[in-house]
């Protein structure tokens, strides 16, 4: 064992929710220490729909079944989205979506469940939903079928899931947070009184280290059950997992930036049909799946996703994925009883077994906050005192006066535009440097030489610079870490990406790091 290190709160994985936990558990000045078996975010939490969403769909349902929980979930995460979008604005946008009807009924039944969305966000409220007329339908989503009689738009926002979830960790790290990633949680130890005392984890150079910790939160997402199990190998599981299928294609089939949401596919689901840098992001399925299989797409899935493209969009009968990619759903199962994952409410919980341990099950990206208050609450009980009221320690590329973000990054984007390099993207270069690092993107580029600012990519300008300081500063270890987590080129296209490990391997030997293949799965 090379080392023991001592923390008030150990936070075993790095996604929405244990990135949450951390930063807010850092505010609240505990020691912290959050380990991740892979790369931070390379579970559920980098592939999700990217929606900041309240859930149309549990609203619906919560009329047709009188359900006031589902009701309160939806007011929630309406709340969460307006959180995020004021924290993080560069990270995250207003994003309009289409709800095409076939007739009059249609149009006026899913107005007033809307109307009901944007009275349920109150002051969080990012604007009204409105009747779309046919032609409104066809200006906004031009090769979209013609039978439809319009239909209503109303807002969600879009975020860059990645991104909120990496600089949410290095923001926990700033604020003292010991941040460990491909260092993966193999034993859990307990005291004679049967309590849990600490853990053992291992890294990928297979160097093992002790960490003794008065409270351990399990916030592994699919794995949450194996971590419960070590803990106590007598617990039920308490997940069910249905992994969630993407397609970018190359085509633009949401050329003026609204996106589609069909809301009832033929096996009940919800898709979306959504700009994507330029592209079309297609989603998704809910397959019952093992955590093995959780990240690989199968052939079905696809074929899926695109007969809908092809009848929603009947001009586009030979579209081009340029990218894809799954993630697996925790959806919370009742402790009883078996039942299918459509059916279960997606609603987070926090459990604390006898031994101590907690864990963050379920939820959403969107809510991952509340799951993140939810589990200190739990901590406390485990630390037998109360936490401190947090200290203000805005994330990382955002400011402290959030009412003067929008003007410092306009002021920023002048001064930033000296230090690019001209070329024909230049304003595009500009947008994704502001859009992934908010206040951060001037120094990384102020501090770099000038032949390192050159865009390597004309899909997603990203450039020597910031694959310098994704290795340096954002833990990056591998080229798929940088393209597909620190950068979204080989989430919008896979073959461009590709061209640029050559680039990525280089600064990692130079490092003396072994890169790996561009790999989605993992
Ligand atoms: C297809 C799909 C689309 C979705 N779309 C949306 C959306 O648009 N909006 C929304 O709000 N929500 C969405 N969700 C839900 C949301 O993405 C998830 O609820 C959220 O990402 C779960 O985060 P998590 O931190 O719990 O899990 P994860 O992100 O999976 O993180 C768990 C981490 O634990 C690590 N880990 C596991 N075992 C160990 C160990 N032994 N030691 C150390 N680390 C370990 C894993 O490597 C992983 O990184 C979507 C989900 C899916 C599947």
């Amino acid at each position: 064992m090379n080392n023991s290190n001592e923390v008030d709160l150990l936070v075993i994985g790095a996604g929405a929710s244990g990135t949450c936990i951390a930063y807010e558990a850092s505010k609240r000045g505990l020691k912290v220490a959050l380990l991740e078996a892979g790369d931070i975010g390379s579970g559920t939490s980098s592939r999700s729909t990217k929606l900041l969403h309240g859930g149309v769909r549990y609203l619906e349902l919560a009329f047709k079944t009188f359900d006031l929980s589902q009701l309160r979930l939806v007011r929630e995460a309406l709340l969460e989205r307006g959180h995020w979008l004021e924290q993080v604005p560069f990270l995250a946008h207003r994003l309009e979506l289409a709800l095409p009807t076939e007739n009059c009924f249609g149009k006026w039944y899913y107005r007033t469940g809307l109307g009901a969305y944007d009275a349920l966000s109150g002051r969080k409220s990012i604007g009204s939903s409105r009747l779309l007329s046919k032609y409104q339908l066809r200006q906004a989503l031009p090769c979209l079928r013609d039978d439809l009689n319009g239909g209503v738009a109303y807002s969600d926002g879009q975020f860059n899931d990645s991104r909120l979830n990496l600089l949410l960790a290095l923001t926990a790290e700033k604020a003292g947070t010991l941040l460990r990633t491909r260092c993966k949680v193999l034993r859990l130890e307990h005291r004679k009184d049967g309590k849990l005392s600490g853990a053992i984890s291992q890294d990928f150079l297979g160097r093992q280290e002790r960490w003794g910790a008065k409270a351990i939160v399990n916030a592994t997402g699919i794995n949450v059950d194996n971590i419960r199990q070590l803990a106590d190998p007598n617990v039920n599981t308490r997940i069910l997992i249905s992994r969630g299928v993407h397609l970018v294609l190359k085509e633009n089939l949401c050329p003026d930036g609204m996106g589609l949401i069909l809301p009832s596919t033929d096996d009940g689901r919800v898709l979306f049909i959504l700009p994507f840098y330029g592209r079309t992001q297609v989603g998704t399925t809910d397959t019952p799946c093992t955590i093995q299989a959780a990240n690989s797409p199968s052939l079905g899935e696809k074929d899926y996703l695109i007969s809908y493209v092809k009848r929603w969009f009947p001009a586009i009968q030979a579209p081009s994925i340029s990218s894809e990619w799954a993630g697996g759903r925790p959806l919370l199962k009742s402790s009883e009883e078996e039942i299918s994952s459509s059916r279960v409410v997606r609603e987070h919980e926090v459990e604390t077994l006898p031994c101590g341990l907690i864990s963050a099950m379920g939820g959403k990206w969107t809510t991952c906050r509340q799951i993140a208050l939810d589990t200190l609450k739990a901590v406390e009980l485990v630390l037998e005192k109360p936490l401190p009221a947090p200290r203000q320690f805005p994330i990382i590329g955002s400011s402290r006066d959030l009412m003067q973000l929008p003007t410092l990054l306009i002021k920023q984007q002048q001064e930033l535009k000296e230090h690019l390099p001209q070329s024909q993207i230049q304003t595009k270069q500009l947008n994704h440097l502001q859009s992934n690092y908010g206040l951060e993107a001037l120094p990384i580029i102020a501090n770099s030489l000038p032949e390192e600012r050159i865009p390597l990519s004309q899909e997603i300008p990203l450039c020597l610079a910031e694959i310098k300081h994704a290795i340096k500063n954002e833990h990056a270890l591998t080229a798929t870490d940088v393209l597909a987590r620190r950068h979204r080129l080989a989430m919008v296209d896979l073959v461009e990406a590709k061209r640029l490990i050559p680039i990525i391997e280089n600064l990692f030997n130079a490092k003396g790091i072994v890169a790996t293949e561009l790999n989605l799965e993992c």
